[in-house]
């Protein structure tokens, strides 16, 4: 079963229409235009994580810096 990528509810596949109906937002959107759309939130999400990341490790960087700097003192 497909999940909405707008608000993560359920989705039913209307045979009538050939679309993907979301049951609680009413989103209604082919599979493959679907399929796009989380796989454009996947490389969001991606991305983001990838920043924190190196986010993390300058941090990492400024503090071994920091403490080495200290010890010279
Ligand atoms: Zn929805």
């Amino acid at each position: 079963m497909a999940r909405c990528p707008e608000c993560a509810a359920m989705m039913e596949w209307n045979s009538k229409l050939k679309m993907v109906v979301c049951l609680s937002c009413g989103l209604t959107v082919t599979r493959t235009e679907l399929d796009r759309m989380w796989k454009k939130i996947r490389e969001t999400n991606f991305d983001e994580s990838d920043n924190y990341e190196k986010k993390k490790s300058r941090k990492k960087d400024w503090l071994d810096w920091y403490s080495s700097s200290d010890k010279n003192k």
